[in-house]
């Protein structure tokens, strides 16, 4: 592509919304643009990362033996009232009416459209396996879209759903998938760990998430510094023991109550009605401050406004802030040390009344309330801590790391199969339900995650095989030196027979082109100028070292490839 003929517009400015880096460097790189909130146009440059991605994907799917479709966005209620998702999905799910009153959802996940279309196809064992897999937009209403492509609400996702016999052979694709996994995000350059997971809206027993890791991710993760023990920390946390004493004791006897993950147990123990808590979060600081917080479920957290408040001592103030973050009660301490536990809870949770706060030697900070009202309020003490291991598996340290959640491979069993009667007859002729998986990759994400692990002050710095264009040829003076055009000309011709080429022919400064394929990140800049031409070479400038040689024009193509 000649850049004079490209829409690609660059900006100097860093835009004040953009939060993270990835986010930053795409909006100033030129690759996408803001159409509503959570929703982007993908640019020519970007489209070209997501294609590379998801060529990648197809690839290593099929080597595993899965096949793709394409299923409707467009999804009718019925299929999401049999699975019981229609009511349970909440206002993440996008519904609208068609013009006859019927009720319909853009797809934010598709395991009732496949399992809908499996059971109308697949009858005797005979026909199983059957893996299937689509590129497709998804919708999801979320309460805060950020982060540009990291987060939106349409994006685009591999979604991947597998039909088994039984769980050994379920658990046979599932291993596959795994791979596949592994093999795409190590071809995508990325750094990344696989974790223990929950399974979150989509259900199921087991899963695992794929994490780039990157100080502006979202996810804390636990990684033992010892076996290969990783998990999410959410999970990570699940099945801790922590020491309270209950709320309205008299005694003031400790109990024993599981891991901050169980709502149910939360709000029970918290004296908090169970649809105030729906959701734990957790992260780290950078000293390994544990913190905790409990989401109401009319609110999401702003991690990066947590992260602010992280692990800094809690003022009046602070409540404020972590109110405005989406956080409404938890604690805040150091893992080890109990004693310098801090709780704190955003005080509009008085309206419920019974709510619980700590007291005795940990420190409270209530925005609004002095330490002796809160007394008067007769909150019980719940001053705790996790008692136990953490690696649950080897009992060594956890180290707390961040991390971005790429993708997420779950094993569904038959919740799917049972509540949309997908069923087979095995080889004694009895019916029995199919045991799926299913396996997401967000596309958008996963180039955003790119960013975040491959860039510098100048910016982004795409690994090879995801990068829009591998090469950048520059001239120095076009208008003026026509030896050096004419070379780059051919060169250009030569070269993009066999890789992906952006020619710089502006008449521009040399500095406007060598900062704008900077920023844009283009792995190999080859610069051809009068000096070079005098030793018949071209100056290869490589984007991620700096380094730069000369290297004879004869032979540039098999250096590039
Ligand atoms: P998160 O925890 O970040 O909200 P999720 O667990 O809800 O993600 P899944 O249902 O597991 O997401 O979907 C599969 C993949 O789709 C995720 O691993 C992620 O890469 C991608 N994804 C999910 N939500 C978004 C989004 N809002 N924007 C971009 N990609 C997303
Ligand atoms: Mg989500
Ligand atoms: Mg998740
Ligand atoms: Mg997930």
């Amino acid at each position: 592509m000649r850049y004079s003929q490209a829409f690609l517009f660059t900006a100097k400015e860093t835009p004040s919304d953009a939060e993270v880096i990835s986010h930053q460097l795409m909006l100033r790189g030129g690759y996408i643009k803001k159409t509503a909130a959570g929703i982007y146009s993908y640019l020519p440059l970007a489209w070209r990362v997501l294609r590379k991605i998801e060529n990648i994907i197809r690839e290593e799917m099929t080597r595993e033996g899965a096949e793709e479709l394409m299923m409707p966005a467009a999804l009718p209620a019925e299929l999401w009232m049999e699975s019981g998702r229609w009511q349970k999905y909440g206002p993440e799910l996008l519904r609208f009416q068609d013009r006859h009153g019927r009720d319909f959802c853009i797809g934010p996940t598709h395991e009732e459209a496949i399992t809908d279309i499996v059971r109308h196809a697949v009858s005797s064992y005979r026909h199983l396996p059957k893996n299937l897999y689509q590129i497709q937009t998804k919708f999801r209403d979320e309460i805060r879209p950020r982060f540009g492509l990291m987060r939106g609400r349409e994006f685009i996702m591999k979604d991947g759903y597998s039909f088994d016999v039984d769980d050994e052979a379920s658990a046979t694709t599932y291993e596959k998938m795994y791979r596949a996994y592994s093999s795409i995000f190590r071809r995508c350059g990325l750094s990344f760990k696989a974790v223990e997971a929950d399974s979150g809206q989509i259900g199921g027993s087991f899963s695992h998430e794929f994490m780039v890791l990157a100080n502006s991710g979202e996810d804390g993760i636990a990684s033992c510094s010892k076996c290969s023990y990783a998990a999410n920390l959410e999970k990570a946390f699940n099945g801790n023991t922590y020491q309270c004493t209950p709320r309205g004791s008299t005694t003031g006897e400790r109990v024993s109550t599981p891991g901050l993950s169980s709502m149910e147990q939360l709000s029970e123990f918290f004296g908090l009605p169970a649809a105030a808590l729906v959701k734990s979060v957790a992260f780290m600081d950078e000293e390994g401050t544990l913190c905790l917080g409990f989401v109401r479920g009319d609110r999401e957290v702003n991690q990066v406004k947590l992260e602010r408040l992280s692990g800094k001592a809690l003022h009046a103030a602070d409540g404020e802030a972590l109110a405005k973050a989406g956080v409404v009660a938890g604690y805040m301490g150091p893992i080890n040390l109990p004693a310098d536990t801090r709780y704190w809870l955003d005080p509009s949770l008085r309206s419920l009344d019974e709510i619980i706060c700590g007291a005795g030697e940990a420190d409270f900070h209530l925005r609004g309330l002095s330490p002796a009202v809160l007394d008067e309020k007769r909150f019980a003490d719940i001053s705790t801590v996790i008692e136990g291991d953490c690696c649950p598996r080897c009992h060594s340290e956890l180290n707390i790391l961040r991390g971005i959640e790429v993708g997420h491979v779950f094993r569904l069993g038959t919740v799917y199969s049972q509540s949309m009667k997908a069923t087979y007859l095995d080889r004694n002729g009895k019916e029995q339900p199919m045991v799926m998986g299913c396996y997401g990759i967000g596309v958008g994400r996963t180039a955003a995650a790119a960013i975040e692990q491959n860039h510098d002050d100048k910016g982004i710095i795409w690994p090879m095989s995801i990068a829009p264009y591998q090469v950048v040829i520059c001239t120095v003076n076009p208008s003026r030196d026509e030896q050096s055009r004419a070379t780059a000309d051919s060169l250009y011709e030569r070269l993009a027979a066999t890789c992906d080429v952006l020619y710089d022919d502006r008449d521009e400064r040399p500095g406007v082109k060598f900062i704008d394929s900077e920023l844009i990140g283009i792995p190999l800049r080859l610069t051809i100028s009068q000096k070079t031409l005098e030793q018949s070479s071209v100056e290869i400038t490589i984007r991620k070292s700096g380094e730069k040689y000369l290297h004879p024009l004869e032979t540039i193509s098999e250096e590039v490839a």
